[in-house]
């Protein structure tokens, strides 16, 4: 009786293992998920990265038949999509039917590609269309939506405000590094340092917005020496602060090797003034190094967090192992290792593990790859305490930065409740978490930040205050 009760019993478990695997095997079809991603979904977000423009400078607007316009090649066109995939251009002029009529083909090969699929939510969720399965009809109702939408500035604001619900946005501005504007409400300024490590000569600076030697004139400054050019920087650096920027940003992983080695000064004043192609590799190279190392002390001096783009870039010398001596030697600098630094994100977990002046910014990890940055996310919060992990949405227009920040929150989302699922950790510190990485690990590091919050302070941020 018992032994056949035994086996009934067995029976039974095996079905329940087998209806739990059978939801494992979509976790985020389960109540479970549910749960934390609505919890998730609820923070008001920080987001730590982007690159929006003031609303009038939204780029890859289209020439067409019905006048220059967004269009849904432009949003597109500000995707991460043509990184890997011909996007058939928009034909100067000429009506939507033309361009579609190549474009719909464009995406057979990139059906599972982040770069394609993380764009998936904003056409889904803003415009109740699946792209995967879109009709011809569909796709030009979808254009002129797009074009109605960017009208005025109400809907990116409301994508961006409600929608993706983004309380604050750092904006790292490369079209315009020295001007430190907020052009939303929401916007935090950053200051990206990328140029003024390179700045041997004043012609290394195409757009004045971005040169430390026009910035030198509007102040009645002259720079000629090495030590001239740091004063400079020193007064950027003072404005910066002024204007109430968050962090610096530097974006040299796509020019160079982010191997910086501890240069003298000597060195560097010998290559000052002279012009990019009368110095040689190795004298330019060391102009850097020891740029970037100044800009590290500097960092700490001003107590600008910096965010370093790390992984994917210019691929051979991104790998965020190669900083970890200017890590070391610079304690009292803040260092934010961007995009998880992709794909070498267990590395950046060991550097996060062993260094606490470091902190991981998961921004554009998700639209690399979904599945490495849910690795990335469990990875990391088993390597080091869940207060230096943060996001970013990394993009251009209301659509994008809505696509890659539900993206995210799945992502984020899914990583914790399979570790519920598994006992791995109580659903209870999993919301927290996520509330954490969406939110309060970036007020935590930028306090200023809490200066520029413009909805009414809610409950919830009590936590965050009281850890200050
Ligand atoms: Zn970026």
């Amino acid at each position: 009786m018992w032994r056949i009760f035994a086996n009934v019993a067995a029976g039974a478990a095996c079905a329940l293992a087998l209806a739990a695997r059978t939801s494992a095997g979509d976790i985020k079809k389960s109540p479970l998920y549910g749960r934390i991603k609505a919890a998730i979904d609820a923070v008001p977000a920080i987001d730590t990265h982007d690159h929006l423009r003031p609303f009038d400078q939204i780029p890859n607007k289209d020439e067409t038949d019905r006048g220059t316009r967004m269009t849904l090649h432009s949003i597109f066109a500000g995707s991460y999509f043509p990184g890997i995939h011909r996007l058939t251009p928009w034909p100067a002029g000429k009506p939507f039917d033309e361009w579609w009529a190549t474009a719909r083909n464009d995406f057979r090969d990139t059906r599972a590609v982040s770069f394609y699929r993380y764009l998936l939510p904003a056409f889904r969720d803003l415009y109740g269309i699946d792209f995967d399965t879109i009709t011809d009809e569909q796709a030009r109702e979808l254009d002129a939506k797009i074009a109605t939408n960017y009208k005025d500035d109400a809907w990116l604001m409301d994508v961006i405000t409600r929608r993706a619900n983004i309380e604050l946005m750092l904006i790292d501005p490369y079209w315009a590094r020295l001007q430190f504007e907020r052009a939303y409400k929401f916007s935090v300024p950053v200051l990206n340092v990328t140029m003024l490590i390179s700045g041997t000569h004043a012609s290394q600076f195409a757009n004045p917005l971005d040169s430390p030697f026009v910035f030198a004139e509007r102040q009645g400054k002259k720079i000629e020496s090495l030590d001239d050019y740091l004063g400079v920087l020193d007064m950027i650096f003072t404005q910066a602060v002024a204007a109430d920027t968050a962090c610096l940003k530097s974006t040299q992983a796509y020019q160079r090797t982010l191997q910086y080695d501890r240069v003298p000064k000597e060195r560097a004043a010998a290559a000052f003034g002279k012009k990019a192609d009368e110095l040689g590799p190795a004298e330019f190279k060391a102009f850097e190094d020891f740029m970037f190392w100044h800009i590290a002390g500097l960092s700490a001096k001003y107590n600008l967090p910096f965010q370093i783009h790390t992984g994917q870039a210019r691929i051979q010398g991104s790998n965020p192992m190669l900083l970890v001596d200017l890590i070391d030697a610079n304690p009292q600098t803040k260092f934010i290792l961007f995009h998880g630094g992709y794909p070498w994100v267990g590395e950046t977990a060991v550097i996060g593990m062993k260094r606490r002046n470091v902190w991981i910014d998961s921004c554009w990890l998700p639209t690399l790859s979904y599945t490495v940055a849910k690795r990335a996310y469990q990875e990391w919060l088993e390597a080091m305490p869940s207060d230096r992990i943060m996001w970013g949405a990394d993009t251009v227009q209301a659509e994008g930065i809505y696509a890659a920040t539900e993206f995210t929150r799945q992502c984020l989302a899914e990583a914790l409740a399979e570790k519920v699922e598994r006992g791995e950790l109580r659903e209870d510190h999993a919301m927290r978490i996520g509330r954490q990485v969406m939110r309060d690990n970036a007020l935590k590091l930028f306090p200023k930040l809490k200066r520029m919050f413009w909805r009414t302070e809610g409950p919830d941020d009590v936590e965050a205050a009281s850890q200050q």
